[in-house]
């Protein structure tokens, strides 16, 4: 696999896997005056990854897409080894949508001293220990590990998050800010397939039924923020109630369904932005959803 996409560098995408030849590629884009952008991505790549490229180019000359998947955010028993994994697939499609380097970090390039000997941060409690963090012990801290080490390696002035991870990229945010890096975090929307289901690399684990029953999770989102339009404090109950019924309905076993404060996920109050977010399982696979509340 390397081999291959290191033996093509010239022809198609240039793709590093080190280190050294990545601050090298940076080094020559600094030198050039060119400001650069980071997409972390764990591939399995879709066009909800390929939207954060477009919006990427909007805030900078280079775009640098990783791919890794971090082992420090999965927990025993979640999906690491059967996690999709196709580089050159992936390397083409960030060729066709106009990314300028590929970083497909080994381990070693992450974690040089090896997973378990790795500085490790710590998610914040307020921000990490609710929603996904409660069925996720852990799974914050290792994106925070992993992000704080590609914004290292990278050097970026921008990076770009999708919103369909929404509490990652409140934690992200966190992390910029608290550890002060001198980047900007710029949030990309939430891209859905035709019929309104999220975009997801997990997606192709499900089957056709789930799949079908999968469009309860957007279906009773909409739902919810329609009741919601306007901010009526009132429905809140009401809503997540009849939310969770819907997913339930469907055959997916909620794990949450909840109206929040849209900045720190605390409870709803007035005068602030409110989003609806949403977890539930359609058989083994886990998805997660988020809408805005108009
Ligand atoms: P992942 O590969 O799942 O770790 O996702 C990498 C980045 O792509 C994260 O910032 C995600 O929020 C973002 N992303 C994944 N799916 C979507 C989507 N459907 N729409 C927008 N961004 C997405």
């Amino acid at each position: 696999m390397k081999a291959a996409c290191a033996s093509q560098a010239g022809g198609g995408l240039e793709c590093v896997f080190d280190r050294q030849a990545l601050a090298r590629a940076v080094d020559v884009f600094h030198a050039r005056g060119e400001r650069v952008a980071l997409v972390p991505t764990m591939g399995g790549l879709h066009a909800g990854h390929l939207s954060l490229i477009d919006v990427a180019r909007r805030h900078a000359e280079r775009v640098i897409v990783s791919i890794y998947v971090n082992p420090a955010q999965f927990a025993a028993g979640e999906d690491f080894d059967r996690y999709p994994r196709d580089l050159e697939a992936d390397r083409a499609r960030l060729a066709a949508a106009g990314a300028d380097l590929l970083f497909a970090p080994d381990d070693a390039a992450i974690y040089p001293h090896g997973l378990r000997a790795a500085l490790k941060l710590a998610a914040p409690p307020a921000l990490a220990g609710t929603l996904c963090g409660l069925s996720r012990p852990g799974h914050f801290d290792g994106v925070l590990t992993v992000v704080a080490r590609l914004f290292n390696l990278v050097r970026p002035a921008v990076a770009v998050f999708g919103e369909k991870d929404y509490q990652q990229l409140l934690i992200v945010e966190y992390l910029a800010r608290d550890l002060g890096y001198p980047l900007e975090i710029i949030r990309a929307p939430l891209i859905r397939d035709h019929d309104g289901l999220a975009l997801s690399s997990r997606n192709v684990y499900l089957e056709a039924a789930e799949r079908q029953a999968a469009l309860a999770l957007p279906q009773a989102l909409e739902a919810a923020a329609r009741a919601l339009t306007g901010r009526l404090s009132e429905r809140i109950a009401e809503c997540e109630r009849q939310g969770w019924a819907a997913l339930i309905e469907a055959g997916l076993e909620p794990e949450y369904f909840t109206v929040r404060d849209a900045g720190d996920l605390g409870l709803p109050r007035p005068d602030r932005p409110w989003r609806i977010l949403a977890a539930a399982r359609a058989g083994r696979t886990r998805l997660i959803d988020n809408l805005a509340v108009p």
